[in-house]
């Protein structure tokens, strides 16, 4: 069999034409992904993907097999046209509106907010210089802070943040800085 354009032998068709020939008169593939500003993830649809190859290669499965001859793994990188685009995936948007009435921002000597983030806390974002740890109570904050200055030295500097109305009242979140700097 001979290719239809060039007129060469070939072993593979593509709509009567050779894999060369296909390739040069196929026109760019257009792939639309999103990525999540928040984890990074790749989205086609709902579909969320850790790797960018993986959201690729199911976005040509799902959407452009059908339309072209060529088996996916076939198309060549400079066919692609890929577009990205920003938004915030629906795990993301869950877990960012879980409320937060407080933020402990854990800091002072390194060892003693080590010792007090295992102590108490467990759970928190390590930042460059301590802890910064969510609560969705601030009672439960003050109960914690009561324990801690009962056996550290520690300094606190509390900052309000005015975050809404609700039935009337202004509603506040806390930022506690809470400093370590030694053992009673
Ligand atoms: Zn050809
Ligand atoms: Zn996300």
């Amino acid at each position: 069999m001979i290719c239809a354009r060039c007129g060469k032998e070939a072993k593979n068709f593509y709509e009567n034409l050779c894999f060369d020939c296909y390739v040069e008169r196929m026109k760019n593939i257009e792939i639309n992904l999103r990525v999540c500003k928040k984890c990074n993830r790749y989205y086609v649809g709902t579909k969320g993907f850790d790797e960018r190859e993986k959201a690729i290669d199911y976005y040509l499965r799902k959407f452009v097999s059908k339309r072209i001859s060529l088996e996916i793994d076939k198309i060549p990188k400079e066919k692609l046209d890929i577009y990205e685009k920003e938004f915030i995936c629906e795990n993301c948007k869950e877990r960012y509106s879980r409320k937060v009435e407080a933020v402990l921002q854990l800091r002072g000597e390194e060892k003693l907010v080590e010792e007090v983030f295992r102590r108490y806390l467990f759970l928190g974002r390590k930042v460059i210089s301590g802890y910064d740890i969510d609560f969705s109570s601030k009672e439960e904050l003050r109960n914690l802070i009561r324990e801690i200055k009962r056996k550290y030295f520690v300094e606190i500097k509390i900052t309000r943040k005015l975050v809404g109305i609700k039935d009337g009242k202004r509603k506040y979140k806390d930022t506690v800085l809470l400093k370590l700097y030694g053992k009673r």
